[in-house]
């Protein structure tokens, strides 16, 4: 690594990008794009969808371009897209909300989980509680504030976490627990008994919880449950969501954070001198996404709990073990049945043994626990039903 003095030498330590030889390495996503470009091969590892998200939304964001709706935004987000994150925590999870001083529209939900934890961190003795396997921004934004991650891991094949671990890893040195919930890498949702304890040990350490839900509308069991909606949860929560996977628009970058005014002021205080603010134009788009009815919800779930079977079974058809997810965009699965010992060996390779690429699950782990899911693979279900199709009949190959 050259010597340039900074925070970014911790924050690529953290985020496990130095490479043997000192360099900078790209995030896993870049990474495995770039080799499903140069190879051909059915892209199922950075999870984006491969289909537009509904006319009404575009329409709205091609309108207001056409409109003139392109200089900057107010600070918190435009005031109908307040009203529609107000508007649809209400409809969802039964939660009141002023959508002056309890919503806060964030550069994705990646610049919301930035703020808030930049916001709340005192300096190098806090620590923020994760679960392990972690989506890969958690663990680079704790190194940038400084703080200390603890992580209680999720094993293989539920990744529920073990309770016992997840109460001694909390303490009176946690700031924040960040929860992701629906769980990407894992598809996991966590169980009554674990949200429960999430909510107990926070109040019992006075720590603030930062749920990340931007999978909430991809439960297939049943609604999502904010951690916010829980008894005592509210006044210590700050509630993080965007629009990306909700409208198939992950390049939009509208997310938003929700919770109590002292809260999402600390946000906005850290948030106003990162972007400012972001995507005009699109903040209205995601306000008519937020109202659309019912069964537009609905069918995003329903939708892609079938391409999670076909994706599943065409895996268990190639010869991995699978963990079946209850939410999110992926799906984890077991290389070691097929002679794997290392998943990132398994997945550089996998494009030209099988034209296909995935993503080795320790990208998303600690060094100390990179062992544990030495030889799982995460495969993304969010393509197009032909595209899945496709990605099997070329897995099949594995097993031949
Ligand atoms: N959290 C999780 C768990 C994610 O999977 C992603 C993105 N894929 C994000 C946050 C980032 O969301 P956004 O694109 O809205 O910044
Ligand atoms: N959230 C997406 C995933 O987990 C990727 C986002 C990114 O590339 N940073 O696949």
């Amino acid at each position: 690594m050259r010597e340039i003095p900074g925070a970014w030498r911790r924050v690529v330590t953290g985020a496990g990008l130095v490479g043997s030889d000192g360099t900078v390495r790209p995030t896993i996503f870049a990474e495995m794009s770039a080799l499903a470009a140069e190879t051909g091969a059915v892209n199922l590892g950075q999870g984006f969808p491969d289909e537009d998200g509904p006319f009404e939304v575009l329409e709205t964001a091609r309108a207001a371009i056409a409109n003139g709706v392109n200089q900057y935004p107010p600070g918190r987000g435009i005031p109908d897209l307040l009203a529609a994150v107000a508007e649809h925590q209400r409809r969802f999870y039964g939660l009141t909300l002023d959508p002056a001083r309890n919503v806060l529209v964030t550069a994705g939900a990646t610049e919301a989980i930035a703020a808030a934890l930049l916001a709340l961190v005192e300096g190098p003795d806090d620590e923020i509680v994760v679960f392990e396997p972690y989506y890969d921004e958690y663990a680079a934004v704790v190194a940038l504030t400084g703080a200390r991650l603890v992580t209680v891991p999720l094993q293989w094949p539920d990744f529920q976490p073990d309770l016992d671990r997840l109460r001694d890893a909390v303490t009176d040195r946690t700031r924040v627990i960040l929860v992701n919930d629906p769980h990407n890498p894992t598809g996991a949702v966590f169980t009554a008994d674990v949200r429960t304890l999430l909510v107990e040990l926070a109040d019992r350490h006075d720590a603030i919880l930062v749920t990340d839900e931007v999978y909430e509308h991809l439960a297939f069991d049943g609604p999502h449950v904010p951690l916010a909606t829980l008894p005592g949860a509210w006044d210590r929560t700050i509630a993080i969501s965007s629009g990306g996977k909700t409208f198939s628009t992950t390049g939009w970058k509208i997310g938003w954070a929700t919770g109590p005014a002292i809260l999402i002021d600390a946000v906005l205080a850290i948030k106003q001198w990162l972007t400012y603010v972001n995507g005009a134009p699109f903040q209205p788009a995601i306000a008519t996404g937020l109202r659309l009815p019912d069964h537009y919800f609905h069918g995003i779930a329903d939708a892609l709990r079938d391409k999670r079977d076909l994706l599943g079974r065409g895996l268990r058809a190639a010869g991995f073990e699978v963990s079946v997810p209850s939410g999110s965009y992926f799906t984890v699965a077991d290389a070691a049945p097929l002679g794997a010992t290392d998943a990132a060996d398994f997945c550089r390779t996998l494009p030209r043994r099988a034209g296909v690429v995935a993503i080795p699950l320790p990208a998303f782990a600690t060094p100390e626990h990179r062992a544990d899911y030495a030889t799982l693979v995460r495969f993304a279900a969010c393509k197009r039903v032909e595209v899945l199709d496709e990605a099997a009949s070329r897995l099949a190959a594995l097993s031949r």
